[in-house]
C-alpha cells in the first residue's frame, strides 16, 4: 500500500486519530498520533520523537545514554503496508514506525530497522524465515484495591474456561481477522483465567509487527468486557506462566520449499534446520535476555514449569528450550518447524526475532550442530549427563542474562553498539529498581504494563 491509498483509506473509513505505533527498549509499547487531516503530511515527514524514549525504562524512569537525553530529535516514521484500522476502536487507525535520524537513515537505536537487517541477511544467503508467536495470556479482574485475580478457576483445556472465555475470545478473533492476522488454534491453558490462541506465520517483520497489534487487540478486547489482560511471564506467583513461544522454519527464495523438511532424518528434519537450532542454542544463554527481557521473566524460565528452563533440544520436549514440533499429516513439508520456549510477551518483538534468526543464521554459517536430541525432561538429568550432553541451564534471572549478553561478542556486532547500550542501561535499572522493591511491586507493574 502506497502512502496515498492510506490517506484515502482513513478518510473512507471515517477515522480521526492515527495512531504511530514503536516498542522501546523496555518492552512497552508506545506512540504518537496525528489527526487525519494531517496524515498526508506525517506520511513524508514522520512525527518527531524525542531519542530519549529508547532509554525510558518499564518505570518511566529516564537512564543516563548521553545519545538519548534532552537535546536530539528522531522521527517515527510509518510503514504504510501496516496500516490497518482498528476493530475495537471506533475513528482510531494505527501504523508500526521505523525511527529514523534527521539524515533520514535507520536510526542506530530503531528496533524494527535491526529486525529489518537481519531479513536482509538471511535474504543474502536465499533464504527466507517463516515465524510467528505464540502467545499465552491471562485475563483477570481487579478488586477495590487494584489487586488482580484471575476471571476463573476453570482447569486446562476445560469447557467450563471455554464457556467463560468464548465472548471474549470471540471478539479477539474477529478484531484479528479483521486487521489481517489469521487465527489458527484457541485452548483454555493451565493456569486460572490463562488462554492460548495461536496465529499464522508470516514473514519475520509482520510477525513482529502482529505481536504489537495482539497484545493491543487483547488488552482492549479485554477491557471492553470489563477485564484486564495481561501477558506479564508470570501473572500470579502461583499459576502457570504466560509464554510467548517463537516458531520459526526457513524457506527458499520463492518461498515455495521449506527448508527444514527432511524426510530421510528421523525427526524429519533437514541439515539446515540443524544448524539454525545449534546457532539458536550456542547463543541461547545471552539471547534469552533479549527474549525473555523483564525482571519477572525469570520466574516463569524455571524447570518443570513447561516453559524451558536449560540449553536442550528435542521432539515435542516441553522441557527443551527449542522443540521440533511434530509434522502435520496431511501437510507433513510444509509444517515442519521449531519453536523457542524461552521466549514471552515482555520482549520487544522486533529484537527478539530478529535476534534469534541472527543467532540461527550464524549456526548455519558454522555449520553447527546440537549435541543430541533430548527426548526427557533435562530436570530429570543428572549434573553429570547434562555437562555430557552440553545441556546448560538457562541464566537464572536478568541479571544473569544481562550479564552474559553484555559479553557476547557475537550480539554486540549483531545489535551495533547504541541498540545494545541503550539496552542494557534500560534493563540494569529495571533490575535494580525491582530488585530493591518488595514482590507485590514487580507482579503490579508486569501485570498492568503487559
Ligand atoms: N505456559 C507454558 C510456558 O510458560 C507453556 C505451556 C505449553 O503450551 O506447553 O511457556
Ligand atoms: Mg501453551
Amino acid at each position: 500500500m502506497n502512502s496515498e491509498e492510506v490517506v484515502r483509506q482513513a478518510q473512507q473509513a471515517g477515522v480521526e486519530l492515527v495512531e504511530f505505533l514503536f516498542v522501546d527498549n523496555s518492552g512497552t509499547i508506545r506512540g504518537k498520533l496525528t489527526h487525519v487531516d494531517h496524515l498526508a503530511g506525517r506520511m513524508v515527514g514522520g512525527i518527531g520523537l524525542t531519542p530519549a524514549m529508547m532509554a525510558m525504562n518499564l518505570l518511566d524512569q529516564l537512564q543516563p545514554v548521553p545519545e538519548m537525553g534532552p537535546v536530539g530529535e528522531v522521527r517515527l516514521m510509518p510503514d504504510p503496508d501496516s496500516f490497518r484500522i482498528l476493530p475495537y476502536q471506533p475513528r482510531v487507525a494505527s501504523m508500526m514506525c521505523d525511527l529514523l535520524a534527521l539524515d533520514h537513515a535507520p536510526w542506530s537505536a530503531c528496533p524494527r530497522s535491526f529486525l529489518k537487517s537481519v531479513v536482509q541477511q538471511a535474504a543474502t544467503m536465499g533464504l527466507q524465515v517463516r515465524t510467528t508467536y505464540e502467545d499465552e495470556f491471562t485475563l483477570a479482574q481487579a478488586d477495590e484495591e487494584g489487586t488482580y485475580h484471575p476471571m476463573d478457576e476453570a482447569l486446562c483445556f476445560s469447557s467450563i474456561a471455554m464457556d467463560a472465555g468464548n465472548p471474549i475470545i470471540l471478539d479477539i478473533v474477529s478484531a484479528l481477522k479483521a486487521q489481517g492476522i489469521q487465527p489458527e488454534q484457541y485452548y483454555p491453558e493451565l493456569g486460572h483465567g490463562q488462554h492460548e490462541l495461536s496465529i499464522s506465520p508470516t514473514d519475520p517483520l509482520t510477525a513482529a509487527d502482529n505481536q504489537v497489534r495482539y497484545r493491543e487487540t487483547v488488552r482492549a478486547v479485554a477491557k471492553r468486557h470489563g477485564l484486564v489482560a495481561s501477558f506479564a511471564p508470570k501473572p500470579f506467583a502461583d499459576e502457570a506462566g504466560n509464554g510467548a513461544h517463537i516458531h520459526f522454519s526457513l524457506w527458499d527464495e520463492a518461498g515455495q520449499k521449506n527448508l527444514f523438511w527432511d524426510f530421510a532424518d528421523p525427526h524429519h528434519l533437514s541439515e539446515l534446520g540443524y544448524q539454525f537450532a545449534a546457532g539458536i542454542l550456542h547463543h541461547l544463554p545471552g539471547l534469552v535476555a533479549l527474549t525473555c527481557p523483564s525482571v519477572n521473566s525469570y520466574r516463569r524460565l524455571r524447570p518443570q514449569s513447561w516453559s524451558s528452563a536449560f540449553t536442550a533440544f528435542g521432539p515435542d520436549n516441553r522441557e527443551a528450550a527449542v522443540r521440533i514440533a511434530s509434522i502435520f499429516w496431511g501437510n507433513e513439508e510444509k509444517s515442519i518447524n521449531m519453536e523457542l520456549k524461552a521466549s514471552d510477551s515482555s520482549a520487544n518483538p522486533y529484537l527478539a526475532i530478529g535476534a534469534v534468526i541472527a543467532a540461527g543464521l550464524d549456526g548455519i554459517r558454522q555449520a553447527w550442530r546440537p549435541t543430541a536430541t533430548v527426548e526427557v525432561d533435562p530436570a530429570a538429568l543428572t549434573e553429570e549427563q547434562r555437562e555430557r550432553l552440553h545441556i546448560q541451564r538457562l541464566p537464572g534471572s536478568l541479571a544473569e542474562a544481562l550479564d552474559v549478553l553484555e559479553t557476547n561478542s557475537f550480539f554486540r556486532e549483531a545489535l551495533g553498539d547504541l541498540r545494545l547500550r541503550s539496552f542494557m542501561a534500560v534493563k540494569r535499572s529495571e533490575q535494580a529498581a525491582f530488585a530493591q522493591a518488595e514482590d507485590a511491586f514487580e507482579f503490579k507493574h508486569h501485570f498492568y504494563k503487559f
